[in-house]
């Protein structure tokens, strides 16, 4: 039986750069739009071959903007795909997709592709808030492109919205979180704003003209978020992801569960054979592309240890943990042979929970996830 394989596939452009973005993506580059794309698909061509003996479950098309390429060129990655690798003909394709980017002939041409799932990025509902983020997009655009997706035929629609955004209110919070599922999107992914590095909300907030929220507040919109969406048939199975039953994402589960995939495009990352590795993040470098090997960087072999703490750490975001009969069957040994001290302490501290052979967080442990997985590095 061949292995089970997920494809990212990298489209590093934007129509313009959001305030609090760290993502590798550039704007004011639609000149090398296609000669990107003709890279790209080499390079899926010359890694096909690798992969004779896998079996593609899941494919990410993320960005960047991926609906800023023309359809042709979208097209062009797709095809290279569905005729280089073996892809299951039930596999879920995303394309993530930015409103103000999408029309109906665009939405349908990617249906036609076999893309089956959208992931846009909506981020908030008032406008003033879109406008502080420096979103190209605004609430009715949102609405109007929702529905051209739906028109197109897509049946499995993730929004990404975010808390803890400079001027947001509570009200502000429960209203995206409502009028966005009256919209209902099969899936939603709800993140707290983090303010990264280089970016120019990081400058703001350096010089003092940027408030975050406190903490006490993110964890009440986070309350709020778990809250809201349970009621309106949301389960949570993940810190930040949410969806109707059946629509849990295949794809973020495989990082999740620590399974392999492999990366394309600038700056991609992969894990293959136990070895994480990934592209270049330099434009001019990626577009020089010579072929297998002369873009990867950072080559990293993990040991067995390395890979238990990522399974134990990585498998504790979802909600429904880690199952010891997966971590005896992967690692050849009981979870508790190897953390009996830590899942101690962890239960005794409220932060995690062992029961029906699964061990799991706490909604205690969700809040400071970040110590909990500390304990399970060894
Ligand atoms: S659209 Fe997404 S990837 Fe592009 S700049 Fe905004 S947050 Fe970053």
């Amino acid at each position: 039986m061949k292995k089970p394989l997920s494809l990212y596939i990298h489209i590093p452009f934007c129509v313009r750069k959001c305030l609090y973005c760290d993502f590798p993506s550039y704007s004011g580059c639609e000149g090398i739009y296609s000669e990107y794309v003709n890279v790209l698909c080499r390079e899926l061509k010359d890694w096909s071959g690798r992969f004779n003996e896998y079996k593609v479950n899941t494919v990410f098309i993320g960005g960047g903007t991926p609906t800023v390429l023309k359809p042709s060129d979208l097209g062009r990655v797709m095809d290279t795909v569905l005729n280089r690798f073996d892809v299951d003909a039930h596999a879920e394709i995303t394309c993530e997709a930015n409103p103000g980017t999408l029309d109906l002939k665009k939405l349908t041409e990617m249906r036609s592709m076999e893309i089956n799932r959208l992931s846009m990025g909506v981020q908030a509902w008032q406008n003033d808030i879109l406008k502080r983020l420096g979103r190209i997009h605004d609430r009715d655009t949102f609405v109007n492109d929702m529905s051209l997706a739906r028109e197109a035929g897509f049946g499995n629609i993730n929004c990404d919205i975010m808390f803890s955004l400079p001027g947001q209110s509570m009200d502000n919070w429960q209203e995206t979180l409502e009028r966005i599922t009256d919209l209902k999107p099969e899936h939603i992914s709800a993140y707290s704003l983090i303010i990264e590095e280089g970016t120019p909300f990081k400058e703001m907030y350096d010089k003092g003209t940027f408030k975050p929220a406190e903490d006490e507040t993110d964890r009440k919109m986070y309350y709020l978020s778990k809250e809201i969406l349970k009621d309106r048939g949301y389960l949570q199975y993940e810190i930040s992801n949410f969806a109707r039953e059946g629509f849990e994402s295949r794809h973020n589960s495989v990082y999740w569960k620590t399974m392999e995939y492999a990366g394309f495009g600038l700056g991609s990352h992969s894990y293959i054979d136990k070895r994480r590795f990934h592209n270049t993040y330099d434009m001019k470098k990626y577009m020089e592309y010579k072929g297998n090997g002369s873009i990867t960087e950072e080559m990293e072999c993990l040991s067995e240890n390395d890979i238990i703490s990522e399974f134990m750490f990585m498998g504790l975001r979802m909600t429904r943990g880690v199952s010891e009969t997966d971590f005896e069957d992967r690692f050849k040994k009981t979870v508790e042979s190897v953390y009996h001290k830590e899942i101690k302490m962890l239960i005794n501290e409220g932060l995690i929970k062992w029961e029906n052979g699964r061990i799991f967080l706490t909604d205690y442990g969700m809040d400071i996830s970040n110590y909990v997985f500390e304990k399970f590095l060894l």
